[in-house]
């Protein structure tokens, strides 16, 4: 592994309780690249977006299941992959779509991935009906690049 590349890797239960670790295990991990407060905050939020996903939708509120992120750095590019062994989505189109939810009935307003698209570059889903679902994000965090060149 070259010397601009990093990564970790966690894994928690799917519990709500969890969400804030997701966000501050992310946030510590990418400190290392000084990232801004906005970039902080959107990846900070995708981080939760994902995984109250995979939680409330993934697991269907149950509290047994297992998520994992990894992150990765090279150079100035952060890599988050967030990945549930769920019930796996049938059509991604759909899902992907803005305002669509399958849990209107618990005032979800369908906005998760569509946030995700908005504050990060690439957004890739994968995802198979009972294998479940896995997420890879993608941000430049540029900005203190600026500084140095
Ligand atoms: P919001 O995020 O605004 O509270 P939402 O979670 O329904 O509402 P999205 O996050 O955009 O909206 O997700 C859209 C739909 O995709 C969900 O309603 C659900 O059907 C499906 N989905 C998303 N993530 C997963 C997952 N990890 N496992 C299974 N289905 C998922
Ligand atoms: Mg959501």
């Amino acid at each position: 592994m070259s010397e601009t590349r990093n990564f970790m890797n966690v894994q928690f239960a799917s519990k709500s309780e969890n969400e804030s670790f997701a966000r501050v295990a992310v946030g510590a991990f990418v400190a290392q690249l000084d990232p801004n407060m906005n970039e902080l905050t959107d990846l900070k939020t995708v981080v939760s977006e994902a995984v109250t996903n995979c939680i409330i939708h993934g697991y269907d509120n149950h509290s047994h299941g297992v998520i994992s992120i990894t992150t990765e750095i090279e150079n100035d590019m952060v890599t988050l992959i967030i990945e549930d062994f769920g019930i796996g989505i049938g059509d991604l189109e759909e899902a992907r779509q803005p305002l669509y939810t399958s849990k209107p009935e618990l005032e979800r307003s369908g906005m998760g991935f569509t946030i995700m698209e908005n504050f990060m570059d690439k957004v890739n889903v994968e995802s198979k009906i009972g294998s479940g679902t896995k997420i890879t994000m993608m941000k430049r965090i540029a900005s203190n690049k600026a500084l140095y060149n």
